[in-house]
């Protein structure tokens, strides 16, 4: 009926009193859904852990020990996982006690209850609606294990891009440096123009470099727990870099009240200081730069906003600012790679965020991300 792997698609049932296995067994084999017969408590985990499609578990058996042992187990399983239980519950008028147990179950998370006495019908049907919510969950690791090869191939790429890109670059760099010197003063003003020309080229191409190894970064970091940080201290850090840019263009910097978020702190501070040194880059000459970062709490998460009094975007653009290499300026007017906001959304995606832009030309920006609250 179902072409994952047996282990993965197999029915874990637990259910010791009287013939209730055995007939699930039978019941099942009729739809040709693999099962396996736990004998005792300490043998489901186990069984879980090894691979299941689906658990059906008499309510009897579902002990508060064996019920916190399956909290506990779920808890440790991973974010695509949501394993399906079918609980057995007892006939008739519920009594208190069966009220009070089918309310424990709950805690499994995704469970369904079935009465007694079982019909085959029923109890198929329960099973094949759980086996196909478990395939979807396959599909979906499947999914995530692509991105996840995808995003390493991605940063593996840049890295060889970078090295192997930067072995040429650097000869370029030396040998117009000591062309500048042994036959700098035989070259007329021509020449020396193009000489010029060829370092700043090579110096922008390592900026290039250096900005698509830091976007390839940005998303390579590792799935552990990432414990609270107050924003303020990524803000200071990445204002403290900042600082001579901050004090040349005379920037007025408000920072409202800001959270604790669930974020590695390089990486906020990064976002702050792209975003931040944007507003400086990119500010009005008729007005004094004022800069205002805030949050705000919507529903799950914190909305971060950095907005400036500056130059602001035309909306035609609001999305393709976020692009890699993507700008809309000459490199004369403003310097720059146009990484910047690229890697502010592959670090914010990567918490599982998202990144914004309202402006208007003239008007300003505010750029708002989303972090989990
Ligand atoms: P870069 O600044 O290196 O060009 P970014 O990715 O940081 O690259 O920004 C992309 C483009 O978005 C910039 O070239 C600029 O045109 C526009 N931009 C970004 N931030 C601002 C801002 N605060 N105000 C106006 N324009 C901005």
């Amino acid at each position: 009926m179902f072409r994952r792997s047996k282990l993965e698609m197999r029915v874990v049932i637990f259910a010791p009193v009287g013939r209730d296995a055995t007939l699930l067994a039978e019941t099942l084999e009729m739809i040709e859904a693999e099962s396996v017969v736990a004998t005792d408590p300490g043998c489901i985990l186990p069984m879980l852990s090894e691979g299941a499609g689906c658990a059906i578990i008499a309510d009897e058996a579902l002990t508060p020990p064996l019920l916190r042992e399956l909290r506990e187990w779920l808890a440790l399983q991973p974010p695509w996982s949501d394993l399906p239980f079918i609980v057995l519950t007892a006939s008739g008028i519920p009594t208190r006690e069966n009220f009070n147990r089918a309310q424990e179950a709950g805690h499994l998370g995704n469970f369904t209850l079935i009465e007694r006495p079982l019909r085959p019908e029923t109890i198929q049907s329960a099973v094949r609606a759980a086996l196909r919510a478990r395939m979807r969950q396959y599909e979906i690791r499947s999914r995530q294990e692509a991105l996840l090869q995808a995003n390493a191939d991605l940063e593996q790429f840049a890295y060889s891009a970078s090295h192997d890109l930067r072995e040429p670059l650097r000869n370029i760099g030396i040998y117009s440096e000591l062309l500048d010197r042994k036959y700098g003063d035989q070259l007329d003003e021509k020449g020396q123009e193009f000489l010029s020309a060829i370092r700043s080229s090579a110096d922008r191409m390592n900026s290039l470099l250096s900005d698509l190894l830091s976007y390839a970064h940005a998303s390579s970091f590792p799935e552990e727990a990432v414990h609270p940080v107050d924003a303020n201290s990524p803000l200071k850090a990445a204002l403290d870099n900042l600082n001579a840019a901050i004090r040349e263009s005379d920037a007025d910097i408000f920072v409202d009240e800001l959270p604790a978020v669930k974020v590695h702190e390089s990486h906020l501070s990064q976002v702050f200081q792209n975003l931040i040194g944007n507003s400086i880059k990119y500010r009005s000459d008729n007005e004094r730069l004022r800069i205002r970062v805030s949050a705000q709490r919507t529903d799950a998460h914190w909305t971060f906003s950095v907005s400036d009094n500056g130059i602001g975007i035309p909306p035609a653009y609001k999305e393709t600012v976020f692009g890699i290499f993507k700008r809309l300026h000459s490199n004369k007017k403003y310097s720059g790679t146009g990484m910047g906001l690229a890697i502010c959304q592959r670090i914010v995606e990567r918490y599982r965020g998202r990144i914004w832009v309202e402006s208007e030309p003239g008007q300003g920006s505010v750029f708002f991300f989303t972090i989990a609250a």
